[in-house]
């Protein structure tokens, strides 16, 4: 266990002017939050964070970072609170645990997250301070070095198998390569055991061969640089088990040659050393075609610069070199952190450039060149029609991209989403549409009076949304079609000398399916049902005013569908006697207007207006046309049916007063078909109970008259 004194003694090597007492207040309160907890080592829990802040002391972070590992699951797993962190250690700690500790909640829905690039983006997201992962990857780092002593195999499969597809990733991806090599290495360990264990003999078996062939390569390369003047320190060392695996996989072949085991590091002053360093290296060995690479003049996404070659170097051997200045250096085995870390006892980071650092490495990764790279950024790619947003709180919630405030509003609740009616974005007031962009932080502004809008459908994304949206629509829709069947009926119970009571429908209810008077008035109000076959069946003995079909109903029992004269019979003249006749679906001829006839041969005569467009596909068949009028007293005689286009208003009350309406010109509404909604609009076709044309015309200019109705005109064809 790490002592007191060494940590601070850790952190005042690279920081000088460190702030100590924070240290030792960060030291106190954690060990004593964690008390008498154990890890499953047997150790006391508090050795976990103070390992966790001695990885953390490696790559030189400031003060704040090593508080913050300290403190790293106090919140998480004592009574600590953010609140209180703040109080003893100021906000900007209280901010890094507090996202550390979201990191970790995370985490344990993780199994829910199947795509692993897609969570770590998220990650990525979610530590908008980069110092919030660090503290991760090392709680992580730790975590999988003592993993042996979790009891659960599962557990750990589980562990290692999230390391090596989500944490070892996000560690290379920003720069930690030391990081990630363990990361890697030790959940190899546990997933592939075998595989591990033979490369590690067999690595055993080469060195034992080459004997001190690692230090003899290194102090060759030496010599020939300080030939040359270059000044260079140089290193040897052997690959991880897990990159030769690796390697081997990619490749397809097993390894023989030191030179796939073995890296060779020469770290020089300034870039024109670097490659001088090559030019040296490249003329006194043989070069190896296809290895050399210029990381300096073009950096890998995660800051790497280098230049890699591959020689037939000291003794024969293939050996791979890569050459790079001390900050490269730097960068290449700490990355992120490098900008993080103290040069010259100053932090070489703040606040707002940490942000603009992981915005610049975000878009370093989403321009990727070399094919390893472009592969990852093409599995980004996939997982670009995602944004991350947060709540007032902090809560995540995860949207395709396109979605709008309102799609947040329903990801957060139905309730919160049914009543929105405006949303900050970032702080700001926006409309309801406005899409919404990774790391928005979204408050929804609701309203009890509200409710969704038909206006909504046309801009939301999600499915959820849009789903409650027309669910409550069509509920609304329901109410007014209850209201308008309602009515219908009410009106032909009055015509017909009845009383009407919601009472009076009761017995039928069963025989129209209908579980209560409300499902019976809606299926009227849309055109399901008819009223009079409901009144007929209230009232089965009674005799009334004879029905009319609805227009689309099937025609029955050979009766002339349309007028009737006066006395029951067909009251058009000019028709040879006792011929059929049909009065055509097209143009649903009245009285009074001007009409034709087309004569079919066994199928008798059709009658059409005068200026319906059908007759056009005639107009060379003059032997089948007949010449008809209407008898004198079929303008007077009963009601007969005249047919109406409507666009009606998608607003509550505009049914109500299109029915209001034809009841006040002396129409009855016999059905109603609804041909296509939007939301703004409704276009249906109604069959009105009219004398005759001129009664139909004014009707229609009643409707017209309508503010709720948008279009109305007799329905041709
Ligand atoms: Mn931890």
């Amino acid at each position: 266990m790490i002592r007191q004194y060494e940590l601070v003694e850790r952190v005042r090597a690279y920081d000088p002017g460190v702030d100590e007492d924070v240290l030792n207040r960060a030291y106190v309160f954690s060990m004593k939050m964690h008390g008498s907890q154990r890890r499953a080592s047997g150790d006391p829990y508090f050795v976990h964070p103070l390992e966790v802040a001695g990885i953390l002391t490696n790559y030189k972070l400031d003060a704040k970072t090593i508080v913050t590992a300290l403190l790293h699951d106090t919140v998480e797993d004592t009574l600590t609170t953010v609140e209180e962190i703040e109080k003893i250690f100021g906000p900007e700690i209280a901010r890094l645990v507090d996202g550390v500790t979201k990191l970790s909640r995370i985490e344990l829905q993780s199994d829910l997250t199947k795509q692993a690039e897609n969570f770590r983006k998220l990650l990525l997201a979610m530590s908008e301070d980069i110092r919030v992962l660090l503290v991760k990857l090392a709680d992580r780092l730790h975590n999988m070095r003592t993993i042996r002593f979790i009891s659960s195999p599962e557990k750990r499969q589980r562990i290692a198998r999230e390391t090596m597809e989500i944490y070892a990733p996000l560690a290379e991806r920003i720069g930690m390569r030391r990081i990630q090599e363990e990361l890697e290495d030790t959940a190899f360990a546990e997933l592939n055991p075998d595989a591990r264990e033979s490369i590690v003999t067999r690595l055993k078996f080469l060195s034992e061969r080459g004997g001190d062939l690692v230090t003899r390569i290194v102090d060759q390369l030496k010599r020939v640089l300080a030939e040359e003047q270059v000044d260079a320190a140089l290193s040897g060392r052997e690959k991880t088990p897990h990159s030769i695996w690796r390697k081997m996989q990619r490749k397809n072949v097993g390894f023989e040659q030191l030179s796939d085991i073995m890296a060779f590091r020469v770290v020089v002053k300034d870039v024109p050393d670097c490659y001088r360093a090559l030019g040296v290296i490249h003329s006194h060995y043989p070069v190896v075609p296809g290895r050399f690479k210029d990381y300096i003049s073009t950096p890998k996404p995660n800051g790497y610069r280098s230049l890699h070659t591959g020689v037939i170097g000291p003794e024969q051997q293939r050996i791979e070199i890569q050459i790079r200045t001390t900050d490269m250096h730097d960068v290449a085995e700490s990355g992120v952190a490098a900008h993080w870390s103290y040069a010259e006892g100053r932090p070489t980071g703040n606040e707002g450039k940490s942000y603009r650092w992981l915005r610049e490495l975000l878009d370093l990764l989403e321009h990727a060149a070399d094919p390893q790279e472009f592969l990852e950024h093409t599995k980004l790619e996939l997982f670009q029609d995602q944004v991350f947003c947060f709540t007032p709180k902090g809560d995540l919630i995860n949207l395709p991209r396109g979605a709008t405030i309102v799609d947040f509003a329903y990801a957060v609740h139905s309730e919160v989403g049914d009543h929105c009616v405006g949303g900050k974005i970032n702080g700001r007031m926006m409309p309801l549409k406005t899409q919404l962009a990774n790391g928005d932080q979204v408050d929804v502004i609701t309203s009890k009076a509200q409710t969704p809008s038909p206006l909504w459908e046309r801009f939301v994304f999600t499915g959820k949304a849009r789903e409650r949206i027309r669910r409550f629509i069509r509920s609304q829709q329901r109410a007014q079609f209850v209201t308008l069947g309602r009515s219908m009926l009410q009106k032909l119970f009055q015509k017909e000398g009845y009383e009407f009571a919601d009472k009076s429908v009761e017995n039928v209810l069963r025989g129209f399916k209908c579980h209560n008077p409300d499902d019976l008035y809606a299926m009227i109000g849309d055109g399901q049902l008819i009223d009079h076959d409901v009144f007929r069946a209230i009232f089965p003995g009674v005799a009334h005013v004879d029905a009319p079909k609805p227009a689309d109903a099937p025609r029955g029992r050979g009766r002339a569908k349309g007028p009737k004269s006066a006395n029951g019979g067909v009251p058009i003249k000019g028709l040879i006697p006792g011929m059929a006749i049909h009065f055509a679906g097209c143009c649903h001829p009245l009285p009074g207007d001007r009409i034709v006839g087309i004569s079919a041969a066994g199928r008798g005569v059709t009658i059409h207006t005068i200026d319906c467009d059908t007759l056009s596909q005639f107009t060379d068949q003059t032997d089948r046309w007949v010449d008809v009028s209407w008898e004198s007293d079929a303008e007077g005689a009963g009601l007969t049916i005249g047919r109406i286009a409507l666009v009606v208003a998608n607003e509550p009350g505009s049914l109500g007063a299109l029915s209001t309406v034809i009841a006040k010109n002396e129409g009855n509404i016999t059905n109603l078909k609804i041909v296509n909604r939007t939301p703004q609009f409704w276009e249906m076709v109604i069959d009105v109970e009219v004398r005759n044309v001129k009664h139909l015309t004014n009707v229609i200019a009643a409707l017209r008259a309508t503010p709720a109705i948008n279009a109305a005109e007799r329905a041709r064809g």
